[in-house]
């Protein structure tokens, strides 16, 4: 049962943004590159874990914090006994272990996935401890590959992970095991806990620097992240993915977009009109800003703000 979905972070939504509205220098670019591609294999994780039905407590992208140092969970799931934590790992093609090293096809090494792993692991464990629990639960960390083109040579067969030929019967064992799992008003409590402990707005770090107009203007895809070049009956339509959706609601996500993106800066009129190009009637945004933002009135400048912040 699924207590806290997934997310997009704050991060990957910006740096999706400025994919498509300005050149990313390299290495930004592979940093946006993987997020997007590990966002894609936990989003895969988690629907896998709700087709299966399973009943345990599933709190997915749970970002904490113990002695001043944060560390973030994929997938928590609450059983009976045992807490389950999951690290969805999207890597593709062939990776290789030495001396406990990991490296990529060419021979790069990458962040090692088990001392991520086992960071976290021992993070949350006095975590548990803090909170109480740490005679109640024993605790399980598991790397899962999801992507099935996905080979690690020499590994150790005690690597708390599970390869993508193994994703199938490990779910089916959780799954058994979710069936007669027992889960009471102490399980439910510790979920409710770990979701208000959970930060949700982390200090946002790894952003290149960007500046309102060095960026493209224009309204982005909500499905492809292209940008948008026709309107057709009150709808923005894309033509790499042939995206349909309403002009009003391509307006209030390009405008919620901007308020990330430069949340220093005043929503005016004439700032959305030019952020969201496309759509040419200056009279279209002053009234899907008026409908769906709070305006406030100023003899040289009036804006709106979101209806949440008045
Ligand atoms: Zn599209």
């Amino acid at each position: 049962m699924l207590i806290k979905p997934l997310t997009e972070s704050t991060v990957l939504i910006i740096l999706r943004s400025l994919n498509t509205r300005v050149k990313l220098p390299f290495s930004e670019k592979q940093n946006y590159t993987s997020l997007e591609k590990g966002y894609e294999g936990e989003k895969k994780y988690e629907a896998i874990l709700v087709e299966n039905k399973i009943s345990d407590l599933i709190l997915s992208d749970i970002l904490l914090e113990k002695n001043n140092t944060f560390f973030q969970i994929d997938f928590l799931l609450i059983s009976q006994k045992t807490i389950y934590l999951f690290d969805v790992k999207n890597f593709e093609g062939d990776y290789y272990i030495e001396k406990e090293a990991w490296y990529n096809a060419v021979g790069t090494e990458i962040k090692n996935p088990l001392d991520q792993l086992k960071r976290c692991e021992s993070l949350f464990r006095r975590l548990m401890h803090d909170l109480g629990y740490a005679s109640t639960f024993s605790i399980e960390a598991y790397l899962i590959f999801i992507h099935p083109e996905f080979t690690l040579y020499q590994t150790p067969r005690n690597l708390p992970a599970i390869f993508p030929t193994q994703l199938n019967r490990f779910i089916s064992k959780l799954k058994t095991k979710s069936e007669s799992s027992k889960l009471n008003r102490t399980h439910q409590k510790l979920a409710e806990q770990l979701v208000s402990l959970h930060i949700s707005k982390p200090p946002i770090s790894h952003i290149p620097e960007y500046k309102y107009d060095q960026l493209q203007k224009g309204i982005i895809c909500g499905s492809c992240s292209s940008f948008i070049n026709e309107i057709s009956e009150n709808k923005v339509v894309c033509h790499v993915c042939g995206y349909r959706e309403g002009v009003d609601s391509a307006v209030v996500r390009s405008v919620e977009e901007f308020v990330l993106l430069f949340p220093e800066r005043k929503i005016t009129t004439n700032d959305i009109f030019e952020w969201c190009k496309v759509i040419g009637s200056k009279k279209t945004i002053r009234r899907v800003l008026r409908q769906n933002y709070t305006y406030f009135k100023h003899a040289r400048c009036s804006y709106f703000v979101p209806q949440a912040e008045q």
